[in-house]
């Protein structure tokens, strides 16, 4: 068998990654160990950056119709309610932030989702295919697949290791996965049913199994379903199975016996908090993404929004380097999405310290960088800043959106296309820009984008009148930034990013 890229695992970061590739055409092939589609609500929390990636990906109709806002948490002691209100106060959308607030799906339905797009796109995933080793030369990847019991070869040009914490891939690169798992803080998951329990609430019992485990019990409704995801401490020393009559046996004991019901156990699971990221993200033509590369405490809703954004990062600049763009284009990857991803362990393993403590806000989830519309790249390779005085949002930050005249159209989907774009603002740069890629441009207070209130200029940080020329990546951040645009390094920073500008997408 022959592929362009061969994709080791079928999670969210393997499944966003495969639709990006197929939007542009590449040929992937996504490997996945398990027969059936993963079944567990385990991240259920998408984060506002995450929704505009949803966004360009076009399933963002399908995430939000099947979903739901995160419920206010009531947290109760000894059968009193001792808290009642939100992780983070919801927020109103702004011209350059459509999205501001996490956002509930159970993994299972984001995994569906991603999988009926990837087969609008004409890709799919070959199921009970596990990856089980490989080689690499100069050329390509040559791995070994287990389907359907049989072993076959497989030669791809490059192989991604979108395989979870316990990556194959990974471990036969021999990357260090470096950090902590804490085996004391065992946890059981399981999606139930359950009668006598409000589901407009996310309830917590904050004392939860006691002794050194942090976590507390809680129940709380998965948006779009009948069901609601119990996390229940294991006592320290046990090894207790998630039966539903552990379940029950411990929500009787948080909530009071007799007064909640567990009438089904769908799916279970059982979780020590792990984190940790790996030294490397790539080896000569072999990537890590998503999980394999990095795992985080699931305090934060960090993980799986993470790993989305690794295969977003990583899916255009592959397709891009397919069809003849520079190949160190591609050690950008592991130059911006490792440092990111060490920022935001950071972020959640100071959560988790959190819940470790006990501390009174332990709860709360306002920390801004969570929403993962502030990580970007201004140190990366990629991030050329021109401007004699810059502003924000500054070269490799997230492009924001805006919105002109009464019918309020958005900027996002003019330059949210998969390609590079170019957003220009004054005359100087207006003319650079539609001489060097005029179908690619969007030229701010033309009649595509009329800017009446000002929602770009303020976005862009341009004062009207001023010449400014945003490169914008496939990946929505932005590249070159500059006020003395100039047609010969225009065209040479385009060329850097993708070979052919103009190439549409499917879908
Ligand atoms: C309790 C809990 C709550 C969480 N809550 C959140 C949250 O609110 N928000 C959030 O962002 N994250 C959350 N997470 C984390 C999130 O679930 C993970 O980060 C996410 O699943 C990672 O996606 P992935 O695609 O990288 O890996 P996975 O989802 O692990 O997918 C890897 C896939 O690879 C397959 N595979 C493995 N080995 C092979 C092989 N050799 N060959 C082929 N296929 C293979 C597996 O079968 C699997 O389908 C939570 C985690 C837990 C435990």
């Amino acid at each position: 068998m022959k592929t362009e890229v061969l994709i080791a695992g079928a999670g969210p970061t393997g499944l966003v990654l495969a639709c990006e590739l197929a939007r542009r055409g590449v040929v992937c092939l996504v490997a996945e160990r398990d027969a059936e589609p993963f079944a567990g609500a385990r991240g259920k929390g998408l984060q506002p950056r995450t929704l505009e990636v949803f966004e360009d990906l076009g399933v963002l109709e399908r995430v939000l119709e099947l979903g739901g806002a995160y419920p206010p948490i009531r947290a109760e002691i000894d059968g009193e309610t001792v808290f009642t209100g939100h992780m983070d106060e919801p927020k109103e959308a702004t011209a350059d932030v459509p999205y501001p607030n996490g956002w509930m799906l159970p993994q299972w339905r984001t995994g569906l989702i991603l999988r009926e797009r990837l087969a609008e796109l004409g890709g799919s995933v070959t199921p009970n295919a596990e990856l089980v080793s490989f080689t690499q030369d100069g050329d390509g990847v040559t791995a070994v697949l287990r389907v359907d019991g049989t072993e076959r070869e497989v030669r791809a040009k490059y192989l991604v290791g979108a395989d979870g914490g316990r990556s194959t891939v990974r471990r036969a690169l021999d990357v260090a996965f470096v950090g902590e798992t804490h085996e004391e803080e065992r946890a059981l998951l399981g999606d139930v049913r359950a009668e006598g329990l409000d589901p407009a609430f996310w309830h917590m019992w904050p004392q939860g199994g006691g002794g050194e485990n942090p976590f507390p019990v809680t129940l709380c409704p998965l948006a779009g379903t009948d069901t609601f995801q119990l996390v229940l401490p294991s006592p320290p020393g046990t090894a207790a199975e998630p039966t539903l009559e552990v379940f029950q046996e411990a929500v009787d004991r948080a909530a009071g016996p007799g007064r909640i019901k567990l009438t089904e156990l769908v799916w279970s699971s059982v979780f020590r908090p792990n984190i940790r990221m790996a030294e490397r993200f790539r080896v000569g033509r072999v990537f890590l993404a998503g999980d394999a590369a990095h795992v985080h405490s699931p305090a934060g809703g960090q993980g799986l929004n993470t790993g989305v954004q690794d295969a977003y990062n990583l899916g255009w600049k592959l397709a891009a380097v397919l069809r003849g763009a520079d190949g160190e284009l591609l050690d950008s990857y592991e130059a911006e999405r490792l440092p990111v991803a060490a920022d935001v362990l950071g972020i959640s393993s100071a959560l988790h310290q959190k819940l470790r403590d006990k501390a009174p806000d332990a709860h709360r989830r306002d920390d801004p960088r969570l929403r993962q519309l502030t990580l970007g790249y201004p140190a990366g390779p990629l991030s050329v800043e021109r401007r004699t005085a810059p502003t924000e949002p500054y070269a490799g930050d997230r492009a924001p959106d805006a919105v002109t005249g009464p019918s309020r159209e958005r900027l996002f989907p003019l330059i949210h296309t998969g390609t590079p774009m170019l957003l220009a603002f004054g005359p100087a740069a207006a003319r650079v820009a539609q001489s060097v890629a005029p179908a690619s441009s969007v030229v701010i207070g033309s009649p595509a984008f009329a800017d009446e209130e000002g929602t770009a200029h303020a976005a862009y940080g341009v004062t009207p009148g001023e010449n400014a020329l945003f490169i914008i990546r496939p990946d929505g951040y932005l590249g070159l930034v500059t006020d003395s645009p100039d047609e010969a390094e225009t065209t040479a920073y385009l060329t850097r990013l993708s070979p052919q500008t103009q190439n549409a997408l499917k879908g």
